[in-house]
């Protein structure tokens, strides 16, 4: 991770970048961040960054200066495959994934704009995006950009020592995280999870795998349509087989897409039709009857895409419903060749993982 900031107020970084878990990954050279003072490109003997805003008077970052400074980052520190970014209220709102993808460029220059802003042009002409902290306008850029240098370090392997603490943090899968408490186990009367501390670690998981549903619904519902839920729940499906099919290659397939996205086992309802990754059943009541008995008596929630054609699904209610169900989910799909072709398992995937 590379990044240099162009600012006329270098000094706000200095206790950033030397302290914690920033100041840690500096030091031994994970990240490396530069600070260019907009200053030294600055016009005359007083250094002149800055002048009145036409039509309202505030004071603007002139242009010129800022274009200076792009340069000097770009030859100076890095190849000139700098991805230019500029705080903003009036950018895109800072996201997980915004700053995911910011990590994988080679060079970010965050331009930290001041007063009324920067001039207009230099956005036009070199800067890739905008972003915004949050519908508030503060001072200057200096506070965005140290917030988007923490959130991109983050993500760079070895900076939090856990990485596991950061793939459970909020936004990672596009839920929000479980509550957390330390001790004492009780304080001021208030008692920690009896779970938490029961020290068994599959109850646990279950435990924060709900919080963080509940938190979700609860909290941040818009999150959902966009989220990866296929952690979240224990999914099954179950393939009706026509007898026209009897194609491994296709049945192997199925299979494989289903294990990468964590179905916990596939059922198939054939004619005699035998295909060793799923297990054989007479009939869908077969499957469910099996999964009720797994989940002791809770009923699944059952998806049925064999008649797909005439359904009608709004992925993001249906994933709050799943969610709120808390029951083990089964897709009931129909394999004949042309419903194959058309997808629909792959979709179903696609939706729940929130990439599409
Ligand atoms: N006149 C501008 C605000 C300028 S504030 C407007 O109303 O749109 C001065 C600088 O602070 C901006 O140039 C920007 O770099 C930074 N800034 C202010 N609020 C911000 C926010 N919510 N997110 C990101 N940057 C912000």
């Amino acid at each position: 991770m590379k990044v240099t900031i162009i600012t006329a107020f270098p000094d706000f970084f200095d206790d950033f970048l030397r302290t914690s878990i920033i100041g840690r990954a500096v030091k031994n050279g994970i990240i490396q961040v530069n600070c260019v003072n907009l200053r030294d490109f600055g016009f005359g003997n007083y250094r002149q960054i800055d002048d009145y805003s036409f039509g309202s008077g505030g004071m603007v970052l002139m242009a010129e200066p800022l274009k200076q400074a792009l340069e000097y980052s770009c030859s100076e520190h890095y190849s000139e495959a700098a991805y230019v970014v500029y705080p903003s209220p009036q950018g895109e709102l800072l996201s997980h994934n915004m700053v995911k993808k910011l990590v994988d460029k080679e060079h970010v220059v965050i331009v930290c704009g001041h007063y009324e802003g920067i001039d207009e042009r230099f956005i036009e002409k070199y800067v890739n995006l905008e972003y915004s902290i949050g519908d508030a306008v503060l001072s200057g850029g200096e506070i965005p950009a140290m917030a988007l240098i923490d959130a991109m370090a983050r993500l760079v392997p070895n900076v939090v020592g856990r990485m596991s603490a950061v793939q459970n943090d909020s936004f990672y899968t596009g839920m929000l995280d479980n509550q957390h408490y330390t001790r004492p186990a009780e304080w001021q009367g208030m008692k920690v999870p009896e779970t938490l501390i029961s020290g068994n670690h599959s109850d646990i998981k279950v435990w924060r795998r709900k919080q963080s549903i509940m938190r979700t619904i609860n909290r941040r519902p818009d999150l959902i349509a966009k989220a990866d839920i296929r952690y979240y729940i224990d999914t099954y499906a179950v393939f009706i087989v026509s007898d026209k099919i009897h194609d491994l290659e296709v049945m192997r397939e199925i299979s494989e897409i289903c294990k990468l996205n964590g179905v916990i086992k596939n059922y198939l309802v054939s004619n005699g039709l035998h295909f060793s990754d799923f297990k054989q059943v007479k009939n869908l009541e077969q499957a469910i009857s099996l999964l009720i008995k797994k989940y002791n008596g809770k009923y699944p929630f059952v998806i049925d895409f064999t008649d797909y054609r005439k359904t009608i699904i709004d992925w993001a209610d249906l994933k709050r419903l799943i969610l709120e169900a808390d029951s083990p989910v089964l897709f009931v799909f129909s394999i004949e060749q042309e419903i194959w072709e058309s997808d629909i398992l792959a979709l179903t995937f696609n939706k729940l993982s929130g990439t599409v």
